[in-house]
């Protein structure tokens, strides 16, 4: 039997036997993992908190790759105050679940893991624009994963992105000028195009002075929806109840 020690964040919890639940975790050695976290359900149960989404603990888990057993977990950090504010929580979840997608069982990830504290810790500890941290993240996704966003050029002509002139293109996951755009399209206003190419220069503590209005946060979140339906074929679940929220 082996035994893993590793840090994690908690991105979902489903039920498991009468009193267990299984964690999905994502950790930066061991990619995304999944384990029974026993009796987690009873009154007196002590590692509660770590069946919570957002926990990040260190976790001591032992078994079999097939069955992962949580022996131990001692919280790092708290992200609580995440879940204290509706829009926050709305857009740590899609983020959670943007780092579900993307994550691979068994395989190491510290780009990302990285990036999940860092937008996580500044979601719960600051007064930035929760859709500026979402869009932040989802840049930093598309590009460790060998899609990032071409911000400058047109991926047609290449000529360079200004204007009301560009769009996001639905069947490309690329940014195009207007005169080669296809059908399907979100429009990208040139605030979007410039607040993009500001943000991916900065670390997540160093957003908290942009500001989004509605323009741009609607066209962040179709940009984040299609492109996770395009390139990762994941159908962003907290993304309906983002749209909802005006
Ligand atoms: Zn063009």
């Amino acid at each position: 039997m082996q035994q893993i020690i590793t840090q994690g964040v908690v991105l979902n919890a489903f039920d498991y036997r009468d009193a267990d639940k299984i964690v999905t975790i994502v950790t930066p050695e061991y990619g995304r993992l999944s384990a029974v976290l026993r009796g987690v359900k009873k009154v007196t149960a002590k590692m509660k908190f770590a069946s919570q989404p957002f926990c990040y603990a260190q976790f001591k888990l032992v078994g079999g790759w097939d069955m992962l057993t949580v022996a131990g977990a001692t919280e790092i950090e708290s992200f609580f105050d995440i879940t204290q504010d509706y829009r926050s929580m709305v857009a740590g979840s899609a983020i959670l679940e943007m780092a579900d997608a993307v994550s691979v069982v068994q395989q190491p990830d510290h780009l990302l893991f990285t990036g999940l504290t860092s937008a996580l810790r500044t979601l719960a500890n600051s007064d930035t624009d929760p859709d500026v941290i979402l869009m932040r993240f989802a840049l930093g996704v598309f590009k460790i994963t060998g899609y990032a966003l071409n911000l400058k050029n047109c991926k047609s002509c290449e000529k360079p992105l200004a204007n009301d002139l560009v769009r996001f293109e639905v069947g490309t996951g690329e940014l195009s000028c207007i005169h080669c755009s296809e059908n399907d399209f979100i429009p990208v206003s040139a605030r979007s195009l410039e607040i993009m190419q500001n943000m991916v220069k900065l670390q997540f503590d160093e957003l908290e002075k942009i500001v989004l209005t509605e323009v741009e946060i609607n066209e962040f979140r179709q940009i984040i929806r299609a492109n996770f339906k395009l390139r990762y074929n994941r159908d962003l679940k907290s993304f309906n109840s983002l749209l909802e929220i005006e």
